[in-house]
């Protein structure tokens, strides 16, 4: 599964709606401190389903959302919406009828919140499996930032062993387990 577009609007610094296309081949983005590089990781990881306000450099969820600026005033919702092709055929099998698989996350002030994928609305737990086992998504190893190799290294086995389980393709097992004894 490969990323074909990020859209991002009201998300911290993008007040404005912002299309990124990705290319063939790697994507680097530079630019000076403080100009949104990281927020655009942030939006990423933030679409695909993370929990912690802290994993988004924030201290409440509500951080996310754009805060205004001398010249703007605050915005009452964050939308971003992470488009994947399917073209490689690695998307679980219920998706590869479609040619791009669209998710999206959105946030009001008042802390409502929806996720959809291709425009349709959906559970947390659906996005969380879609990603199972593909090295994507919020707790895999798709996003490695400052510090993460380090953290790895220094991990106890049983945590090393998750990343391992999840490359091997055994998390979705797991978790179905789990989910079924818990029943
Ligand atoms: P560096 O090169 O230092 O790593 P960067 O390009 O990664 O910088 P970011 O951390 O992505 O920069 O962006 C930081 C900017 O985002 C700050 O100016 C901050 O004020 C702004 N920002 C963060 N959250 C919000 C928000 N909710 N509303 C408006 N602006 C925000
Ligand atoms: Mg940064």
């Amino acid at each position: 599964m490969k990323i074909k577009r990020l859209e991002i609007a009201g998300f911290k610094s993008f007040a404005d709606k912002v299309v990124l296309d990705f290319q063939q081949g790697v994507t680097g983005v530079v630019g000076p401190n403080g100009c949104g590089k990281s927020n655009i990781v942030d939006a990423m990881r933030w679409c695909m389903g993370e929990q912690s306000a802290k994993n988004l450099r924030g201290k409440a969820m509500e951080d996310i959302i754009f805060a205004g600026s001398d010249s703007r005033k605050p915005l009452g919702m964050a939308e971003v919406s992470l488009v994947f092709s399917t073209e490689d055929g690695r998307a679980p099998a219920k998706y590869l009828e479609f040619s791009e698989i669209q998710l999206t996350r959105r946030l009001y002030r008042d802390g409502e919140s929806e996720y959809l994928i291709n425009k349709t609305p959906c559970r947390l737990l659906d996005i969380s499996e879609l990603f199972m086992d593909t090295g994507v998504g919020t707790k895999a190893y798709s996003i490695i930032e400052q510090g993460k190799i380090g953290q790895i290294l220094h991990s106890r086995p049983e945590e090393r062993r998750l990343l391992i389980e999840e490359a091997a393709g055994v998390t979705k097992y797991k978790t179905r387990k789990q989910l079924a004894l818990k029943k």
